[in-house]
């Protein structure tokens, strides 16, 4: 099976739509939550997901917009996008969103939008801190985003290595536990503008990175048209 693996879609549908195409083919979609805040089209980016029968779990954004936690932890332009996105859900989507668990498990794969022990928070930037977290789960492989940010953590004799992966780069999924990151399609943040995802194929065993790119200025224009943050408007192009 191909599977579109996304994370941290934050309501940009351009970058949605431009890597949903580059995936294709593919036969499911996973995603690793935060689907909005941040960007100009939450309930678009829901009903593509929906209709694509993607599977995944909720992020601390999409719990945000759901009222399920305070915003108080939020940067401003993050609370000012998130209380703009609660505003712009419809019924159908609030329900799509509160039907993503905060982790569940596919086969070989739990996810995680931060880390298996602190789904909605943890940021697992370091060795150190996946190290801490190989024995929250139980499965192979953990699939985990949040950081926006691509990354495997492999652990190999009791060590841990990170992989920083670039466009195109494949890793074997050869029995080595290991914590996977497609990266962020919506709001790339290692200084590469462009969107960010994975194709799994788990007859090959294999995760395959990309780096896809898609019109920014669309997505800008809508977020200036919302009345969104120009921080977070200008942060698309640098990729941070
Ligand atoms: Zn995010």
């Amino acid at each position: 099976m191909r599977i579109a693996l996304i994370s941290d879609v934050h309501g940009n549908l351009a970058a949605l739509d431009a890597v949903l195409s580059a995936l294709e083919p593919f036969d499911a979609v996973w995603q690793l939550g935060d689907v909005v805040g941040y960007g100009p089209e939450p309930v678009a980016v829901i009903r593509r997901l929906q209709s694509a029968g993607a599977v995944g779990v909720r992020g601390n954004h999409d719990a945000a917009a759901l009222g399920e936690i305070s915003t108080e932890w939020f940067n401003d332009a993050a609370r000012t996008a998130v209380e703009w996105t609660t505003g712009q859900l419809t019924p159908a989507a609030v329900e799509w969103l509160a039907s993503n668990p905060r982790s569940r498990v596919e086969g070989d794969f739990t996810f995680a939008h931060g880390s298996p022990r602190d789904p909605l928070w943890e940021y697992l930037f370091s060795t150190s801190l996946a190290r801490a977290n190989v024995d929250a789960f139980t499965s192979p492989y953990c699939l985990v985003g949040h950081t926006h940010v691509p990354v495997a953590f492999r652990e190999t004799d009791g060590r841990i290595e990170a992989i920083v992966p670039r466009d195109g780069t494949v890793l074997e999924l050869d029995g080595r536990r290991a914590i996977l990151n497609p990266g962020g399609v919506g709001q790339p943040r290692d200084g590469d503008p462009r969107a960010a995802a994975a194709l799994l194929d788990t007859d090959a065993r294999t995760v395959t990175w990309r780096r896809v790119p898609y019109q920014i200025s669309v997505t800008q224009q809508a977020m200036r048209a919302a009345g969104l943050p120009q921080r977070l408007i200008d942060r698309l192009e640098q990729g941070f």
